[in-house]
């Protein structure tokens, strides 16, 4: 008998899908052995963050890719690990982010890649500079059918853009948004759900209401405030007139609870193939991977003593594997 099919709706955009009852059961039990801190869950995440490449032609400052900084060897996810990843997780995961350490654009696969998640009757999202002008084909972007677009602009003027998203184009952002919105209106598409993104500092924070304007007039569906997601002590390095309390209002709301929604709900997947536990720092070194889709079953990676040891430092216990360790430390702890 097919799997029954129940209706879904995503909290961000709004798009309602028919889900297999099997994902939403997964999904379920996955929250309950989160709660009850299952140490081998027999769930599997439902949320997934892939990384189609940690590269990226910007230079914001307080990026480690933008800034160079040492971590995973840079390089383009395959079209054969996303098959391994969807063979695996496709029937289970219900949201999926495509980004993480780049700008996924500059993977020649990205079209292909969200087609494939598609197939599988998951949300897809992408957070891009969106300044390029090869990488953007407006016809297959809504051809592939991204959900959602997610573009990071964070001013109303060229000046002021260039302060953050050092190396980017300005116009260029907007020539490619207004090519997006035109394209999806000739198709007769609400595909991608376009947000234009605004991380908030001292030298932005008088373009808000501006910013506002400029994201209706491009035919934008929404704009997101948000805090830099960094420490307070290095904002302030690069920012010295940096109050904390002026963007607090945009900050992300504190996870209520103590345990890691992450290790139960979600996956992140590097373009190489490696798994962490979220997308979090831990992600940026491949000498923290959990284990590596490539030449493991997730299975395997998802029940080993490392993620075990994970979880169990939310049973009070201190881990010994440096890995795990970081979850031990981390102040993020699900947010
Ligand atoms: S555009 Fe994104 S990935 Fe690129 S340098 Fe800026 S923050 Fe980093
Ligand atoms: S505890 Fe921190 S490092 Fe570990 S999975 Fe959660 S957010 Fe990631």
């Amino acid at each position: 008998m097919p799997d029954p099919l129940l209706l879904w709706r995503n909290p961000q955009t709004g798009f309602r899908r028919r889900l297999p009852l099997s994902k939403i059961r997964n999904a379920i039990a996955a929250k309950a052995e989160q709660k009850l801190n299952r140490l081998k869950p027999k769930s599997s995440p439902f949320i997934a963050v892939i990384d189609p490449t940690n590269a990226c032609q910007l230079h914001c400052p307080l990026c480690p890719t933008g800034q160079g900084s040492e971590g995973r060897k840079k390089g383009m996810m395959k079209l054969d690990t996303v098959d391994r990843i969807l063979k695996e997780l496709g029937h289970t995961i219900i949201d999926a982010e495509l980004d993480n350490w780049g700008e996924p654009f500059l993977n020649p696969d990205l079209y292909a890649i969200i087609a494939a998640f598609k197939n599988y009757k998951i949300h897809t999202a992408a957070s891009t500079n969106l300044s390029f002008k090869e990488q953007l084909d407006p016809q297959e972007l809504v051809n592939c059918g991204l959900d959602h677009l997610i573009v990071s602009t964070d001013a109303a003027r060229p000046k002021t853009y260039q302060k953050y998203r050092v190396g980017g184009d300005f116009e260029l952002v907007l020539e490619n948004i207004k090519k997006v919105v035109e394209t999806r209106k000739k198709r007769g598409s609400l595909r991608p759900f376009i947000t234009m993104k605004f991380l908030v500092f001292p030298h932005n924070l008088a373009e808000q209401d501006e910013f506002n304007k400029l994201a209706h007039d491009l035919g934008a569906d929404r704009v997101q405030f948000q805090a830099p997601y960094f420490p307070e002590k290095m904002i302030e390095r690069l920012y010295q007139k940096i109050t904390p309390e002026q963007i607090e209002k945009f900050a992300r709301p504190k996870p209520k609870r103590r345990n890691c929604h992450w290790l139960w709900t979600g996956v992140a997947i590097s373009w190489d193939g490696g798994v962490s536990p979220c997308c979090f720092g831990i992600s940026y070194h491949s000498q923290f991977d959990f284990g590596n889709i490539c030449s493991q079953s997730f299975r395997e990676i998802w029940t080993s003593d490392i993620y075990q040891q994970a979880r169990s430092v939310f049973l009070g216990k201190e881990p010994k594997d440096s890995r795990a360790r970081f979850c031990f430390s981390c102040t993020h702890r699900g947010g």
